[in-house]
């Protein structure tokens, strides 16, 4: 049997997961007909996209990017704007892969799962602000999340097989992998030095700046630990998290009985993407394939909670549950922002996040506009902190 042609949505086009997806995608023609894309700037490289794929949708985030972008594509080519825009084309393909930075992504989520899309998932911060709502609009027909965060998707396909059930009653818990990223290891003092250069050399992946910038604070740990959360139904108290530097196991499952289950490959973020794109089936690459006739050596160590609080600052944000984590991922977002424009240092950005959740009140988040007014809250509080 081989796969029918699905249209893809690939919103995030011009990004570190939307070139990947690209990647994919040019190598199956057969399988799957690129739709639409969206960008948040840079109308040339969304140009040569839409030209490259005779894509006839394009959205973007601002309207001054229209005409630019207008008079470098053919003229049937529909151009769209901003968060509705992006909503109308989370709605327009078989597959939808939200590859948006930040809580931008949140109406791609949002709209692809009312549509009862397949949605495959870059986009944390979307899922861990409205894990409330996500959960309702995915018992529309049809819709499904599949994570292309490399540790949840390892987590999927370890539960592959698994007995279904509320809580998933065979799995005593969820064993998310981290590199530990560039600063593992540096005491409390010479953290006080790192720089932006530091922060941005990941030792394992190459990502986009912000979420390098979160795994050098081991916020994209908590943040995923709280997406784990949310996409696989667990309670965090059954998240654990093992720093493990050299990114081949991607995460495991501990079953009851003591049984581990692990997905390991070199990093590349095309096996993920592709994973999510081809299930049920599963597409002939062999990306970040191992090599098992040369040494291969794989270490495990616990995390230095100390040094990288972040992590505990997730675990309290999925306790207090409502609104606290899209509190957390709304300051952590302005804080990165911050310091990637040279206006915090790297040891203030956990610091500056834990002074807004002191500042949590519980909001339950019974709706989209309770969730967009808590982001705003936070945001506000956040850039108050930082002009202080
Ligand atoms: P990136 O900064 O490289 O790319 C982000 C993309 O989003 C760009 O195409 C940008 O133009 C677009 N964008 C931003 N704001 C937008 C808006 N308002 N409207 C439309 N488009 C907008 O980021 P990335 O590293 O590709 O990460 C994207 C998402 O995937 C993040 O949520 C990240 O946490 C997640 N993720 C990334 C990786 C990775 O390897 N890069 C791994 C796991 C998860
Ligand atoms: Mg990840």
């Amino acid at each position: 049997m081989s796969l029918t042609r699905r249209s893809v949505a690939l919103l995030g086009a011009t990004g570190s997961i939307g070139i990947q997806t690209l990647d994919v995608l040019r190598l199956e023609p057969d399988h799957f007909e690129l739709v639409a894309i969206a960008g948040g700037q840079r109308v040339t490289e969304l140009a040569a996209i839409a030209e490259e794929f005779h894509v006839r949708r394009i959205g973007i985030a601002n309207e001054s990017d229209r005409e630019p972008l207008a008079s470098l594509v053919a003229a049937d080519v529909e151009i769209v704007v901003g968060s509705t825009g992006l909503a109308e084309l989370a709605q327009c393909a078989d597959i939808v892969v939200n590859a948006v930075m930040g809580f931008a992504g949140l109406p791609v989520t949002m709209a692809a799962l009312l549509a009862g899309k397949r949605l495959a998932l870059a986009n944390k911060e979307s899922l861990i602000a409205a894990a409330p709502l996500v959960v309702a609009a995915r018992s529309t027909p049809g819709a499904t999340v599949l994570p292309i965060d490399s540790e949840h998707c390892a987590i999927h396909q370890c539960l592959a097989g698994s007995r279904a059930g509320v809580g998933h009653p065979d799995v005593r818990r969820l064993l998310l992998t981290a590199s530990g990223g560039p600063f593992r290891g540096w005491s409390h003092e010479r953290l006080a030095t790192a720089s932006k250069r530091d922060a941005l050399n990941h030792p394992t992946w190459s990502m986009g700046p912000k979420i390098t910038v979160d795994s050098s604070t081991l916020m994209n740990k908590g943040l995923e630990v709280l997406e784990a959360s949310a996409l696989f139904g667990i309670e965090v108290e059954r998240v654990d998290v093992v720093v493990h530097p050299q990114s081949i196991v991607h995460s495991m499952v501990e079953y009851v009985d003591g049984s581990v289950v692990a997905q390991l490959s070199r990093p590349d973020m095309r096996l993920p993407i592709a994973y999510c794109l081809g299930l049920p089936e599963r597409l002939h690459h062999g990306w970040g394939m191992l090599d098992f006739t040369q040494p291969l050596s794989l270490t495990f160590e616990a995390p230095d909670r100390e040094a990288f609080p972040a992590l505990d600052l997730a675990y309290g944000a999925a306790r207090r549950g409502g609104a606290a984590p899209a509190w957390l991922s709304a300051a952590n977002e302005v804080a990165v922002e911050a310091f990637l424009n040279g206006r915090l240092a790297w040891a203030q950005i956990v610091p500056t996040v834990a002074a807004v959740m002191d500042q949590y009140v519980d909001d339950p988040l019974h709706s989209l506009d309770d969730l967009l007014a808590n982001d705003a809250t936070a945001r506000r509080l956040t850039h108050g902190i930082l002009e202080k």
